[in-house]
């Protein structure tokens, strides 16, 4: 979101063209500008019947350069650059940077990238107190407040910054859905965020965003503890050489597919298209491989928060994952429970949902849940057959718009089992979602009253 999407006639295209959760990135923009994007989204859900999901996104330890005199200057290759603690305007001469402890916390011979790695500096020497003398590798044209990034410095920053804890208050009184942490490096800035929601009372769920050689070493205790994913590509390609994205992206998409844990594509996938109506056949390719490899959600950033086209943007994007999706094995990554786990009986029947509906051909799986775990859990499997979601849990509608292959629907009548699945057939036929004498599985919990974990499956025909 941004602002090409502020206006509720535009926002209101994206949502007719296919979009399913928006970004709030609070890199940018203000709270009010926030506070009535989310006021569209929910009057759009509503009048359209949606489940548009919010991910409020925190920049995190994100560090900056300073304003520059003139707007900028030209860095020439060779030549030494002060970087200073001290807050000035910079020049060719010094710049300043948002990180007080950077001079303590850099060693000789690392490396600085400035604006997206445009700009290589290396360390020649710090005075451990509030400058670092360094040589200018890699020059070119610098401008205010570009982005820097320290791939071999252990930044001593916390994850959650002070701007973070206070864009997290104002996101969780919004009741978003999701919040996702830029620059995670540890299983504890991911417990931590988690702890603040949780003594809150609040319901949103965490993205970890993975742009760091830290969260990579780190990846599968992250993935464990976290409940989404986003492969950050912009930031993680400057951070890792650029060539290791596409497999490190397989490899997360891989291990997130296997728990069940939604993963989102990130960043310039469809780039060009900020100013060209059409996107390039590399982009377009991108976005394919990235639905091939199995993420739950493709993401777009200035394509649609300052572009030209954030309608046409979400449109091709709808029509390269629908034609994936119709032609491409993409289906089936069945995966066996784990025995002698307390959510077993859960995840059997999930998995055994799956694989009958592959193996019988079903045209639905339709499940009830509570906590939504059984959203999560079906979708890991990856079937072919739609997963319908039915919930008493509003809020929960709103979060499963991420997970991939389901689809929420609101119902909150506990009867008996047999007729809650006659309830629940019926009404998706009376959507079109299937006709009769399609075959549907239902998993439920019974009795059904209880609202307990799933442990009963049922295979039948529509009629
Ligand atoms: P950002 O994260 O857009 O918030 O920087 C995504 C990325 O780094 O790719
Ligand atoms: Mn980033």
């Amino acid at each position: 979101m941004g602002p090409a999407t502020a206006d509720i006639n535009v926002l209101e295209s994206l949502f007719n063209e296919g979009l399913d959760i928006c970004r709030i990135n609070f890199s940018h923009g203000d709270y009010s500008a926030v506070e009535s994007t989310i006021q569209n989204i929910r009057s759009l859900n509503k009048k359209l019947n949606r489940h548009v999901g919010i991910l409020a996104d925190l920049q995190g330890p994100k560090l900056r350069i300073g304003m520059m005199k003139n707007g900028g200057v030209e860095l020439i290759t060779g030549n030494e650059i002060l970087i200073t603690t001290k807050e000035c305007e910079g020049d060719d001469q010094q710049l300043f940077m948002t990180y007080p402890q950077f001079p303590l916390d850099v060693k000789v011979g690392e490396t600085v990238l400035i604006d997206d790695g445009k700009i290589h500096l290396r360390v020649i020497d710090t005075n451990g107190k509030d400058q670092v003398r360094c040589l200018i590798t890699n020059g070119a044209y610098l401008s205010s407040k570009k982005g820097v990034n320290l791939p071999n410095t252990k930044i001593s920053l916390p994850c959650l910054t002070v701007k973070d804890i206070r864009d997290l208050e104002f996101a969780l009184e919004q009741d978003v859905d999701w919040i996702g942490l830029s620059f995670v490096r540890s299983v504890t800035d991911i417990v931590e965020l988690k702890d603040i929601i949780k003594n809150k009372g609040k319901r949103a769920r965490v993205i970890a965003k993975i742009e760091k050689p830290e969260a990579i070493k780190e990846i599968d205790n992250i993935i464990d503890v976290t409940d989404g994913i986003m492969v950050a590509r912009g930031d993680l390609g400057v951070e890792l050489p650029m060539e290791r994205v596409p497999l490190l992206q397989k490899m997360i998409v891989s291990k997130c597919v296997q728990v069940g844990k939604p993963v989102i594509i990130a960043t310039q996938m469809m780039e060009s298209m900020i100013t060209s109506f059409t996107p390039t056949r590399a982009e377009v390719n991108d976005v394919a491989n990235a639905v091939m490899d199995g993420a739950d959600a493709v993401m777009l950033s200035a394509e649609t928060s300052v572009g030209k086209f954030p309608a046409k943007v979400i449109e091709i994007m709808r029509r390269i994952i629908t034609e994936v999706e119709e032609h491409e094995t993409i289906y089936y990554k069945e995966h066996t429970p784990q025995i002698k786990t307390i959510t077993y009986i859960t995840d059997s029947i999930c998995y055994n949902a799956c694989s009958l509906a592959h193996h019988a051909g079903a045209q639905a799986i339709i499940s009830m849940t509570n906590s939504g775990y059984t959203a999560f859990k079906l979708s890991s499997h990856r079937p072919k057959a739609p997963i319908f979601i039915f919930t008493d849990n509003v809020t929960l509608l709103t979060t499963l718009s991420l997970v991939w292959g389901v689809r929420g629907y609101y119902y909150d009548k506990y009867d008996s089992t047999d007729q809650t699945i006659d309830d629940l057939k019926r009404i998706i036929k009376e959507k079109g979602l299937v006709k009769d004498d399609d075959l549907v599985i239902n998993i439920a919990s019974m009795p059904m009253k209880e609202k307990g974990r799933t442990n009963m499956m049922k295979l039948s025909y529509i009629n």
